[in-house]
Formats: C-alpha cells, sequence, structure tokens
C-alpha cells in the first residue's frame, strides 16, 4: 500500500532539498507553493475571482496577477488577507489532492510538500509527517545568504512560523538538516532505510 507523507519543516530548513533527493528515490512530489501559483495563473478562474475582489489593478498588463499590489494590500489588511486565502485555499487543496490521487494511482509513495502543515493543521490529510529540522540560528543564517536579508529580516520571518522546536515534537519523524549537505542525504537514508523504502544507501 502506498503512502502519503507530508514533509514540512520551517522556512529555509531544507525542504526543497529534500524534496529533491526524495524525488531522485522515487517518490512523486506534489509541492503546495506549486499549486498556489497554478491556483491565480494567467486565465484562471481563481484569477478572476481575485480580480473580482481586488479590482482590475490585480491583474497585470501581461495578464498574471500583479503580486506586488495584491501583496502589499494583503500584507496591511488581515481582513482583505482572508479573503484571498478563501479564494486560493480551496483551489490549491483540489489541484494537490487531485495530484495525489493520480500519482497514488500509478502506484507511487506520494510526498505532499507542505511549509506550513502545522499552522493550517493539515496532519490529518496524510498518512504522516516528516519535518526537516534546522535550529532557529541556522535558519535565519540561510535565509540571509539564500535571500540577501538583512539578520532582522531573516529573523521576522522564522519567527512568523510555529517555531521549529514545537513543530519537531508534532512531527512523527525528523530529519536533522543542522550539518553539511552531505550528512542531510545520510540522515534522510537511514530514515528511508529504517521505514522500509530502500534495503542499502547505495541504491541510488
Ligand atoms: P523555504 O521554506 O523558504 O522554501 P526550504 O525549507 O525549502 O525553504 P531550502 O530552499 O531547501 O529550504 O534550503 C534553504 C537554503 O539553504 C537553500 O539555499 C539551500 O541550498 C541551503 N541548504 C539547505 N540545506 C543545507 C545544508 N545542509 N548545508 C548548507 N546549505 C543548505
Amino acid at each position: 500500500m502506498q503512502k502519503v507523507i507530508g514533509l514540512t519543516g520551517g522556512i529555509g530548513t531544507g525542504k526543497s532539498t529534500v524534496s529533491e533527493l526524495l524525488a531522485v528515490h522515487g517518490f512523486k512530489i506534489v509541492d503546495a507553493d506549486i499549486a498556489a501559483r497554478e491556483a491565480v495563473e494567467k486565465g484562471s478562474e481563481g484569477l478572476e475571482q481575485v480580480r473580482q475582489v481586488f479590482g482590475d489593478e490585480a491583474i497585470d498588463e501581461n495578464g498574471e496577477m500583479n503580486r506586488k499590489y495584491v501583496g502589499e494590500i494583503v500584507f496591511n489588511d488581515d481582513k482583505m488577507r482572508e479573503k484571498l486565502n478563501q479564494i486560493i485555499h480551496p483551489i490549491v487543496r483540489d489541484l494537490m489532492e487531485r495530484q495525489k490521487e493520480a500519482y497514488l494511482k500509478e502506484g507511487f509513495n506520494v510526498i505532499m510538500d507542505i511549509p506550513l502543515l502545522f499552522e493550517n493543521n493539515l496532519q490529518d490529510t496524510v498518512d504522516e509527517t516528516w519535518l526537516v529540522y534546522a535550529s532557529e540560528s541556522i535558519q535565519v543564517e540561510r535565509l540571509m545568504e539564500r535571500n540577501d536579508l538583512t539578520q532582522e529580516e531573516a529573523k521576522a520571518r522564522v519567527y512568523s512560523q510555529i517555531s521549529i522546536d514545537k513543530k519537531r515534537r508534532m512531527a512523527d519523524r525528523v530529519i536533522d538538516n543542522r550539518g553539511t549537505l552531505l550528512e542531510l542525504k545520510q540522515n534522510l537514508e537511514a530514515l528511508l532505510m529504517e521505514e522500509g523504502y530502500i534495503q542499502s544507501s547505495e541504491e541510488v
């Protein structure tokens, strides 16, 4: 019987990196960030709903969502943020659900890559949860480097989520990413072996 695993972490803990490694091991990845972009892609029903709520300026001259415009509104107005979520979330859920079902039908184990899995209480939508772990100070460091942020900006992003140590206690399995990329790969392979997904780390 195939499994549906919810992969999560904190911002910058290494979720995308782990997803890529899991894809190499034959898992199919359903990515919440990609679904969120698809939900309001050019010409979509979702984008039309955004236009109805946020006005014509919500769409730029190329027919795409004007993320800067919409982003500024929802950043300053919780009610509007809620309205945007009410449009996008059901579409995202539907897109992810359909993709998941298609992969299961084809016989694959599926990774649901969901950054805010615990924040949005989605534990029950998957068979188990795996958390990619790094300390808060490492999160801040990696974010500063990857997104070219100041320490203050990086900290603000990290502290806007449920703390990684709390998530660690909520997850079924923890993948330690406090070390090097090679160590991450070894930690992941150890987990895959324990769970019976691979026989030995030489497989790939
Ligand atoms: P987000 O939640 O922001 O999407 P994420 O959890 O998907 O982040 P990644 O993008 O995989 O995290 O990793 C964050 C950054 O840290 C990337 O630039 C990645 O290359 C780097 N990184 C990940 N793991 C390691 C590691 N073990 N050593 C050094 N750099 C790493």
